[in-house]
């Protein structure tokens, strides 16, 4: 058995008044506390604690300032109406940390312990679980490089951080498919790279196309290959899936595409319901070819966050194309209500994916 990790709890003795529930947007409110660990070569991983929400003191020279060494998570706590919290996989955030951290030349985290303390710091926080329905709690993990040096190398130190954020529901006034901008002249990642790492840059870099896509009206940018502007990738933070003749279609893992969980979920689910799916390059000419053929039937992007997101138009160098009549697809809403089903614990999980909060607390000693 692993060792229950020791953390320090300093409560605050100023709780924040609690924003409405019909106006907490995405990320703009954050809880009372925030969970901190320090890594240093001498002790590796020590001093968890949870502390009340506070600035970070950090010198000007810290590493991630310079170098963007830094990873982040994203997953959510949902209370169902008995009052019990629920994760989704979070063992697998944590795993999948590990493998950012691992490219990025971060050390790697206990997943259990990480687990355990992010557990703590939600119980802690249990009253800023939103209840409203699609309402949940947005939980950031993250680690930053902080050794006050300027040679590029890997850092000596660093914080592991967890924060988190009532949101609100995504979709308030109902499902409604977005438009897509195609990117044709700059790229997200390239396969060698580090678009498979969930680290800064990659956001950063992304910025400037997700600006021109707003400006012509579109929400979001999907992403074409590095080396051939040829093969589809993903949809912003999304990852993204085209229903084609009866089948579903989505990118390979090849390296420069983030590995979502909602991506790992949604094609388990979708084969558990005996539909085939396809990971496999899919070129954005097929796409178009395909809705020639009258084939193109649903497309969607699958993220943390929207958890399933209608796509209702691709725009590729101004060749428009309506998905669905610019409808929601019926795969696509069946998809979005057995995710949510199960995250907000109102249908079974056959997979355990859930994981109840302080479930375990009974066999642990604290
Ligand atoms: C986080 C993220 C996703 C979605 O991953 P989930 O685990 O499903 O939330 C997809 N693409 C990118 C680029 C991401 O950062």
């Amino acid at each position: 058995m692993t060792q229950s990790l020791s953390i320090t709890v300093e409560t605050t003795s100023q709780k924040k008044a609690k924003p409405p529930q019909d106006q907490l947007g995405f990320g703009i409110h954050f809880t009372d506390h925030m969970f901190m660990m320090d890594y240093s070569v001498e002790q590796e991983w020590h001093n968890a604690r949870i502390i009340p929400y506070q600035p970070l003191v950090l010198d000007p020279a810290a590493k991630v300032f310079h170098y963007g060494q830094t990873i982040f998570e994203g997953l959510k706590a949902y209370k169902s109406a008995d009052g019990s919290i629920r994760l989704f996989r979070p063992q697998d955030n944590f795993a999948r940390m590990n493998r950012s951290n691992d490219r990025m030349s971060v050390p790697e985290l206990d997943i259990d312990k990480a687990v355990e303390a992010l557990e703590r710091l939600i119980e802690v926080d249990a009253d800023w679980i939103p209840t409203e329905p699609g309402t949940s709690l947005y939980i950031r993990p993250y680690v930053i490089a902080t050794q006050a040096t300027l040679g590029v190398a890997p850092s000596e130190n660093y914080h592991f951080i967890i924060i988190m954020s009532p949101v609100g529901a995504y979709y308030p006034e109902g499902m409604n498919p977005v438009k897509i901008y195609v990117e044709s002249q700059f790229v997200r990642a390239m396969v060698g790279g580090v678009g498979e790492a969930k680290t800064a840059g990659n956001y950063a870099a992304a910025l400037k196309s997700q600006q021109i896509a707003k400006e012509q009206g579109y929400t979001q940018v999907l992403w074409l290959d590095g080396a051939e502007h040829k093969y589809i990738e993903e949809v912003g933070s999304m990852n993204v899936f085209f229903k084609i003749g009866g089948k579903v279609v989505t990118p390979v893992l090849n390296g420069s595409i983030l590995a979502g969980i909602t991506r790992s979920s949604v094609i388990q689910l979708l084969t558990h319901w005996g539909i085939t799916v396809e990971e496999r390059r899919l070129s954005i000419d097929e796409i178009y070819e395909a809705a020639e053929q009258g084939l193109l039937e649903e497309a969607f992007g699958t993220g943390t966050a929207a958890v399933i997101s209608p796509i209702g138009e691709v725009n590729w160098g101004g060749q428009k194309l309506v998905i669905g009549e610019g409808r929601t697809g019926e795969l696509t809403n069946k998809l979005y209500d057995t995710l949510t089903g199960i995250q907000y614990g109102t249908i079974e999980d056959p997979f355990g994916w859930t994981r109840e909060v302080g479930a375990g607390k009974a066999e642990s000693v604290r």
